[in-house]
């Protein structure tokens, strides 16, 4: 079974925890604290795979974690930090977070996207001594690692999308003018999953085309097999809509035409209004009056119309090569943006205001009382105290105000008196 959707959970390894520790030495009484770094979680990363053509593996496999990093040890030793997890998808996949339903990338290039990052390592204790906490007893724990639930989308890479109701000859078609060899038989549905050809025009150009099974009438709306694989054509640039002009089946080939262009419309209203090129197959079976009947239906619609005999590749070099000069007319295959996330507005929290500013190169943080408050009952002294207040700052978009006033590792941040050194 072809499978073009997944919903699988992704967990980015955690950082690991800065170590508290003091230095020991034979004649030294109490030496220094020099608890090492934790190593950074592991990312996740997405990557197109040419090998692939379904995210069927998905389906048995739903659930992803990377590594977590190290925790630091004694002796200023760092752990180690984890490997990174990269997926392989087939080229073409929207990776959508699932909760929202926002694109988070195309994995349509070459280039690896990290889609879940690894929790940051915390400092060791040997960070936290300054000259007025000459005995640090707290490390910084690492921060936790992304987690994520993910839908997975396919939606091909194709040039030249191949429509039309089953047993046509689309699949003739592709296989007479590109390497791809679908099957073809006399029934319908032969094609249950979409098949990628490239044609090649010589010199060095060629496209890609895609036979997807066959569009029929309810398909916009789920009925049937077609709503699954309308999305296989929305990244083409063009669609080659193919035509039984013969009528072979029972069916008037006007009225297959618009029944499918309805039921694109449906779908996605863009779709709709993709340049089409028709083909005009199976001229072998029809009569005079047919083929003229039809020609004159596009003719009159100003559209782009050759009669073909797909079986035995007659009238087929005409048609690609007029796909091919349209082709060259039109914008590459459309990627999809990553969607921002709704932002928040951290700068002024209603009633938690405050004002960052920047003197002989320390950061206060000033008209806060609210925040002054809050540091009254706060032990610097309590590792867990201490880390009440990081979330305070963190979550009233202190930190991120002091990052965006420039603040960098090690610099001198003050509030109320209180002074650290700044750690991302
Ligand atoms: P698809 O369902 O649109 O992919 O159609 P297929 O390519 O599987 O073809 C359906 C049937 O039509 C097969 O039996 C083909 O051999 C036949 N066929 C394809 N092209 C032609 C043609 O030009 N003339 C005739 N007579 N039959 C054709
Ligand atoms: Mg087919």
């Amino acid at each position: 079974m072809f499978v073009d959707v997944a919903k699988i959970s992704l967990r980015a390894g955690d950082g690991g925890n800065g170590a508290v520790s003091f230095h020991r030495e034979k004649y030294v009484a109490a030496g220094g604290p020099d608890g090492g770094d934790g190593g950074r979680g592991g990312n996740i990363l997405f990557a197109a795979d040419d090998n692939l053509s379904t995210l069927a593996d998905f389906r048995y496999k739903r659930k992803y974690a990377a590594e977590n990093g190290q925790n630091g040890k004694a002796s200023r030793c760092s752990g180690k930090s984890a490997k990174d997890l990269v997926i392989r998808v087939p080229r073409g996949t929207l990776v959508r977070e699932a909760e929202t339903g926002r694109i988070l990338a195309d994995i349509s290039d070459d280039a690896p996207v990290v889609i879940a990052k690894g929790g940051r390592g915390g400092w060791g204790n040997q960070h936290f001594a300054s000259s007025t906490r000459q005995i640090p007893r707290f490390a910084k724990s690492g921060t936790p690692g992304e987690a994520l639930e993910v839908v997975l989308e396919l939606k091909l890479l194709a040039d030249v999308g191949l429509i039309g109701f089953p047993n046509v000859g689309k699949s003739t078609l592709i296989s007479m003018v590109s390497e791809a060899r679908p099957k073809i038989a006399n029934y319908h549905f032969t094609t249950l999953t979409p098949v990628l050809g490239v044609v090649r025009m010589g010199e060095g150009s060629s496209f890609v085309m895609a036979d997807i099974p066959g569009l029929i009438e309810g398909a916009g709306e789920g009925v049937g097999l077609g709503h699954d694989f309308l999305r296989h054509v929305e990244r083409c640039r063009l669609l080659l809509h193919v035509v039984d002009v013969s009528g072979s089946e029972g069916r008037d080939p006007i009225e297959d035409f618009e029944t499918i262009n309805k039921e694109l419309c449906r779908f996605n209203p863009e779709l709709g209004q993709r340049p089409q090129i028709v083909a005009g197959n199976k001229c072998d079976l029809a009569s005079e009056e047919q083929l003229a009947r039809v020609e004159a239906y596009f003719k009159e619609k100003g559209m782009a119309y050759f009669p073909i005999m797909a079986a035995i590749a007659e009238g087929t070099g005409e048609l690609i090569n007029h796909v091919a000069a349209a082709l060259s007319t039109l914008p590459p295959v459309k990627r999809y943006e990553a969607e921002a996330a709704p932002t928040e507005d951290f700068s002024q929290p209603a009633g938690r205001g405050f004002k960052v500013r920047r003197e002989n190169g320390v950061y206060l943080v000033e008209d806060a009382p609210w925040l002054h408050k809050i540091m009254e009952t706060v032990n610097p002294e309590d590792y867990e105290a201490l880390q009440y207040f990081e979330r305070v700052l963190q979550q009233n978009g202190i930190i991120r105000a002091l990052e965006e006033a420039g603040v960098q590792d090690g610099d001198t941040v003050s509030i109320y008196g209180f002074e650290f050194d700044f750690i991302s």
